[in-house]
């Protein structure tokens, strides 16, 4: 590559031109070898990204097969703003459904606030919602075959200027940058960040997808005393679910999914009972808990995080897709210029990141606690009355982020 380039920038510029220092710059970042771990939202944007740029890129992945959990997934502005650098945002909206509105209810169904998504900033894009699988099959078409599947690595060990990685397999390779985008639980942030553990939120939640309640149904969160019920549309018919309940003890944890959603939302307004009437059948609904990154630290040395490797949080912002795609675009545009050495890459994405990765955790999980006022009565009015002054809490923070402010 580097030769054919040479006798064309001669051919055009002639001898005066500093042909050795032009290379010189242009391959300072083109023959570096980069692992990405995991392929998941994060890994697979950020392959096809880099493989396009023509880095020489691997991506490994824990699962033997490229299936996806996770019912549907909510995509706010800056997601579909970061879907369109990545030259997707057709393929994103022809299986979506844009919503206009967000709605905070108590559990009986009274409007606590309402906003419209057609306001600036919020309108600089639209905000939809499609099945996981869908978002999951746009990401991975063209690069699966790509993926090296039941594949992990052990170890990481940082030599200077490269990183030797272990595989699963015991195979060892040099890589100059090792990219940990293997989500929540990350094994590489564990690698690097050994003492730091997830903050675990003690909150049980389950999803899925079930018919509408209504036609022109828009997205509703229902507040309760323990617990929050979310109904996002989907489709013309299909509306996404998420539950959850303060759950110290995992007494609902442990119970049967139906029992459990049966059991918490028994007193919520009509349209949940409408969606729990028509649940799917249980392996179509999946329970987990909440859990927080509790530092959010991007570079070490030769090891990079993205995605929820670096901000997993609770999705009350449902920043989750965004921030992950926001980190890839941020390191592929580092890594695209080649006047940067890997150093300058690491520490330019690392300053670009670190304020609004931040911010995102601590803003998501102040919404959990919001939410978890309404345990105590004096909690429930300070709670209502923030929603009612400020409006939805998730619109609140979309502002911010789609200002840029932070
Ligand atoms: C209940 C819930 C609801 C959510 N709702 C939304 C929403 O509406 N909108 C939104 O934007 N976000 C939402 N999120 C967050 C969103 O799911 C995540 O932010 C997103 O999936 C992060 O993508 P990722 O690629 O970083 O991680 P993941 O999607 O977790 O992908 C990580 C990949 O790495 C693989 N892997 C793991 N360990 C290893 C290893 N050691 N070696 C190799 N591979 C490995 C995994 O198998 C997986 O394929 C929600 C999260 C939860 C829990």
């Amino acid at each position: 590559m580097i030769l054919s380039r040479t006798v064309v920038i001669k051919k055009v510029f002639g001898k005066r031109f500093n042909i050795d220092l032009f290379i010189e710059v242009m391959s300072k970042l083109e023959n570096i070898r980069i692992l990405i771990v995991g392929a998941g939202i994060a890994g697979s944007a950020l392959f096809r990204r880099l493989k396009a740029q023509g880095h020489q890129v691997d991506i490994i992945e824990k699962s033997p097969t490229l299936t996806n959990e996770g019912a549907a997934i909510c995509l706010p502005a800056n997601a579909m703003i970061e879907l369109k650098k990545l030259n997707l945002v057709d393929q994103v909206m022809a299986c979506a459904h844009q919503v206009n509105q967000i709605e905070y209810a108590l559990s009986n169904g009274k409007t606590l606030a309402k906003a419209s998504l057609n306001d600036a900033p919020l309108n600089k894009a639209p905000f939809v919602a499609l099945k996981r699988d869908a978002l999951m099959n746009i990401l991975r078409k063209d690069i699966a075959e790509e993926i090296t599947l039941d594949t992990c690595l052990t170890h990481i060990e940082q030599t200077g200027e490269s990183a030797t990685v272990t595989f699963n397999n015991g195979y060892t390779q040099h890589y100059d940058l090792v990219v940990g985008a293997d989500g929540i639980n990350s094994h590489v942030r564990g690698i690097i960040q050994p003492d730091t553990p997830l903050l675990k939120h003690t909150v049980t939640n389950w999803r899925f997808i079930t018919q509408k309640p209504s036609q022109d149904f828009q997205p509703v969160y229902y507040v309760g005393d323990t617990s929050l019920f979310m109904i996002y549309p989907i489709s013309n018919e299909e509306v996404y679910c998420y539950g959850h309940v303060i759950d110290p003890t995992e007494q609902y944890y442990a119970m049967p999914v139906k029992t459990a959603l049966n059991a918490v939302f028994a007193n919520y307004a009509a349209p949940i009972k409408h969606c729990l009437d028509n649940m799917p059948d249980n392996d179509h609904i999946i329970r987990g808990g909440l859990k927080s990154v509790a530092k959010t630290e991007s570079v070490y040395n030769n090891v990079v995080l993205i995605g929820d490797a670096l901000h997993g949080c609770p999705p009350s912002l449902q920043q989750g897709a965004g921030m992950s795609l926001e980190d890839v675009n941020c390191l592929a545009d580092q890594l695209a210029d080649n006047t940067l050495d890997l150093k300058k890459v690491l520490v330019n994405y690392q300053q670009a990141r670190s304020a609004r990765v931040a911010w995102t955790v601590q803003e998501s999980n102040k919404i959990i606690k919001l939410a978890g006022l309404g345990q105590s009565f004096i909690g429930r009015l300070v709670r209502n009355f923030i929603i009612r002054r400020t409006g939805p809490a998730n619109v609140v923070g979309w502002r911010k982020l789609l200002a840029e402010k932070i």
